[in-house]
């Protein structure tokens, strides 16, 4: 999506240790404007697809999925990054390992906000080795719920996630791939995808 990889060359960061750093309009300040023509593209790319809920990660992913709800009119849910896991039986539970943050979050989504009737799109803000989107997949999986496809908006395509994910036969839509990144020279490209 031309609109998102022009904004990650115009305000995008490399940091040191395969970060790109997005902050000003994605993942600290948001830009919504941004965000809704995001929003019209994930309904563009899925356009055949029967969704019926949205389902996202705290805390990045939520502001991304509630506006591509928007479009496909469906609630979102998101999972919810947990300290401890409570083992009571109504929650769906698996373990992520955190790219950014070198940890590993115990994630919960209610048994109430997933069944097996929903057709779930699931939307997060970056891919990387694919571990995030791995437990959300568990939980969709853990649900009896069908996944329909993966809505990203940067892959880093020179990470295994995109692979992996691909592989598996899931619908995999990512709006920006970037293919290649390099902070001591400040470069990032693209893969053509649209
Ligand atoms: P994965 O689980 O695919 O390895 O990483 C995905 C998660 O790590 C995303 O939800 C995002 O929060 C974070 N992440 C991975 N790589 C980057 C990056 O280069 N920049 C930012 N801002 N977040 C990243």
């Amino acid at each position: 999506m031309k609109m998102l990889e022009d904004r990650i060359l115009k305000d995008g960061t490399v940091k040191e240790g395969n970060v790109l750093k997005v902050d000003s309009f994605l993942n600290h300040q948001i830009d919504i404007e941004l965000l809704n023509e995001m929003g019209k593209e994930f309904k563009r790319r899925f356009a055949d697809k029967k969704i019926t809920k949205i389902l996202t990660i705290e805390a990045s992913g939520i502001a991304i999925a509630s506006i591509a709800a928007q479009y496909f009119k469906v609630p979102i849910v998101f999972a919810k990054k947990s300290q401890s896991i409570n083992l009571d039986g109504e929650s769906y539970t698996t373990k992520i390992q955190s790219f950014t943050h070198n940890r590993v979050y115990d994630v919960i989504v209610s048994k109430k906000y997933l069944s097996p009737d929903d057709h779930i799109l699931v939307i997060d803000d970056f891919l990387a080795n694919g571990c995030a989107l791995k437990g959300l997949i568990e939980l969709v999986k853990a649900s009896g719920a069908s996944l329909e496809g993966i809505g990203i908006a940067i892959e880093k395509g020179f990470q295994k996630g995109g692979e992996e994910i691909r592989q598996m036969g899931i619908q995999l839509e990512s709006l920006a791939i970037v293919d290649g990144m390099d902070w001591t020279t400040k470069t990032i490209n693209f893969r053509a995808n649209n």
